[in-house]
C-alpha cells in the first residue's frame, strides 16, 4: 500500500478560526504534516475540539487552506457525516441519486446506481421512504450508500457512528468494513474512540491539543476480522489512549 505515491499529502498546515465579534484568532491547527496513500483506512484521534473536524473540512475543501497546503484529488472525494445530512423532502433514492444529478449522470444510469447502493447497504425496502421515517442506523446507511454511489476514491468520514446507540453503531461499523475490503477506497475517519479506531484502521493519528500537530502515527496490523476482545487490541487502545492529553 505504502509503496504507491500518497493520495493525500497535508503540508505544514496551519488554521486559525476569527472570532466575529472580538476579531480574536484562534489557533486550531499548527505545522500539520502527514501523508495518507491510496486503499489506506486511518483515523484521526485527539481531545475533543483540537481541530479534527476542521482538519476533515479543510481536506474536503469545505473550508479554505490558508497557510500550508493540501494535495489531493478533490473530484473523487466523497463526506460522510456525524449528523447524517440527508435531504428530508427527498426519498432515500433520491438523496442518493442527488450527487449523481449533479454530476450529469443519465437518469437510468443513476437510478441503477442508487437502486444497487440501496441493496448493499440492505434497504431496499426503504427506497421510496423519507428520513423522516428512518431509524438513525438507517438514515446513517442512506449517508454511506450516497457516499458511495459517487464511487470515491476518498471517503471523508466526520464521526460518522456517533449520533447512533451501541448496537447499531458495532453493526454499521462491520457494514462499512465490508464496504471498504470490497472497494479499497481510502477512508479518513475523524472519531473520538479510541476503540472504533483500533478496530477499523490500518493507521491511527493521535492529535495534540490546540495549537493541534500530529503528534503520534500507530501502525495497527491486528489481522481482520479483528478480535475486539483479545489481548492485543486491549493493549493497542491503552498505548494510544496514554498518548492522548
Ligand atoms: P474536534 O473535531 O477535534 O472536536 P473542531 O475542529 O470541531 O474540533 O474544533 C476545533 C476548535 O475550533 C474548537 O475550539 C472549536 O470551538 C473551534 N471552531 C470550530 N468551528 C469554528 C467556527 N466556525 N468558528 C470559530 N471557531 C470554531
Amino acid at each position: 500500500m505504502r509503496n504507491n505515491k500518497p493520495n493525500i499529502t497535508v503540508r505544514d498546515l496551519s488554521y486559525s478560526y476569527t472570532n466575529e465579534e472580538t476579531g480574536e484568532k484562534v489557533h486550531v491547527l499548527k505545522d500539520v504534516s502527514f501523508e495518507i496513500y491510496p486503499g489506506e483506512f486511518v483515523s484521526l484521534v485527539g481531545p475533543s475540539g483540537c481541530g479534527k473536524s476542521t482538519l476533515l473540512k479543510l481536506i474536503a475543501g469545505l473550508i479554505t487552506v490558508k497557510h500550508g497546503d493540501i494535495e489531493l484529488d478533490r473530484s473523487k472525494i466523497s463526506f460522510v457525516f456525524q449528523d447524517f445530512a440527508l435531504l428530508p423532502w427527498l426519498t432515500v433514492k433520491e438523496n442518493i441519486e442527488f450527487g449523481l444529478k449533479m454530476r450529469n449522470v443519465p437518469l437510468r444510469e443513476r437510478e441503477r446506481i442508487a437502486m444497487e447502493k440501496i441493496a448493499e447497504v440492505g434497504l431496499s425496502g426503504s427506497a421510496h421512504k423519507h428520513p423522516a421515517e428512518l431509524s438513525g442506523g438507517m438514515k446513517q446507511r442512506v449517508g454511506i450508500a450516497r457516499a458511495i454511489a459517487m464511487s470515491p476514491d476518498i471517503l471523508l468520514m466526520d464521526e460518522p457512528f456517533s449520533s447512533l446507540d451501541m448496537l447499531t453503531a458495532e453493526k454499521l461499523r462491520g457494514e462499512l468494513m465490508d464496504i471498504w475490503l470490497k472497494y479499497k477506497m481510502t477512508i479518513v475517519m475523524v472519531t473520538h474512540l479510541i476503540e472504533e479506531a483500533v478496530e477499523l484502521s490500518d493507521r491511527v493519528l493521535v492529535f495534540h491539543p490546540r495549537p493541534t500537530s500530529v503528534k503520534k502515527s500507530f501502525d495497527i496490523s491486528i489481522p481482520r476480522p479483528r478480535d475486539t476482545r483479545s489481548k492485543e487490541y486491549f493493549d493497542l487502545c491503552d498505548q494510544i489512549e496514554g498518548n492522548i492529553e
